[in-house]
């Protein structure tokens, strides 16, 4: 359906452009052009997708993505990439939004579904706050590497259109698989949908908690695998993150380091 998009809104354009014409035969003449469209058009007369413009209407997908998993910033050199999984939570959230702000960094958060339709206003703050979305699923399901394509896609679009609607129409970027558990299919789907596959460098393992020191210390170690680093703010007590964040930060500026985004449109660097 989404892969459709583009032709979708046309069509969409189109059978309303016929409807209005044929109203004035009379409703049952609308509702059967309506009916009588393919599939895709009138799921989109009926039913908003990113097809449809409008205030509270997803944007569509605006350019192509590789398939591939990026690691990679956008700004290459030093730069890194703060990514922050299993969220929104509205204990933990707010209090990375506010290190981020302090400073001056952006990020990249990859929301369950559900939560994001449960915190509208933690989505909302995210973008205008200048972040970056991506969809982490609706269940979380690890093991969905070993589930049929249509639950993947089941799992990857419905969380999609949530966090769309949640944020208010801002476009998600980038797709992460719970656990890094991708498929060619998945991959395939989110690049279909505008969402670029997300990989990780460092991981932190914050959600194990093993301690702030403890993440504060992977990250300084593991940073030359590669810029993209993995946090969490949801999935139970992330107060451990939230400390390792504050001192992570101004560290990584010490180092010369600088903060960009995950390559959305390049193909994945060295
Ligand atoms: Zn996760």
């Amino acid at each position: 359906m989404r892969r459709m998009g583009k032709y979708t809104a046309h069509v969409a354009v189109l059978a309303s452009a016929v409807g209005i014409s044929l109203a004035a035969w009379g409703a049952t003449a609308l509702v059967g052009a309506e009916d009588g469209s393919d599939g895709g058009a009138a799921a989109g007369a009926r039913t908003p997708d990113r097809g449809t413009t409008g205030p509270d209407r997803p944007a569509k997908p605006t350019v192509r993505v590789p398939e591939g998993i990026a690691h990679a910033a956008e700004a290459g050199g030093r730069a890194v990439n703060i990514t922050i999984d299993d969220g929104p939570d509205p204990r933990w959230t707010p209090q990375m939004l506010d290190i981020l702000k302090e400073n001056d960094v952006k990020a990249v958060f990859c929301m369950i579904g559900p939560q994001a339709k449960r915190h509208p206003d933690l989505v909302k703050r995210v973008v205008a706050e200048g972040h970056r979305l991506c969809d982490h699923t609706m269940t979380h399901d690890t093991t969905m590497d070993r589930k049929p394509v249509a639950y993947q896609k089941q799992q990857i679009l419905d969380a999609l259109r949530m966090i769309e609607e949640a944020s208010g129409g801002t476009e998600v970027q980038y797709y992460r698989a719970p656990g890094g558990a991708f498929t060619p299919d998945s991959r395939k789907i989110a690049a279909a949908a505008g969402m670029r596959p997300l990989g990780w460098n460092v991981d932190t393992k914050d959600f194990e908690r093993p301690g702030a020191a403890a993440i504060v210390a992977t990250v300084k170690s593991e940073l030359p695998n590669g810029p993209t680093i993995l946090f969490h703010d949801g999935g139970g007590d992330r107060s451990q993150s939230v400390t390792a964040l504050r001192e992570v930060l101004p560290w990584l500026k010490e180092q010369g380091r600088t903060f960009s985004f995950p390559v959305r449109t390049a193909p994945d660097a060295p």
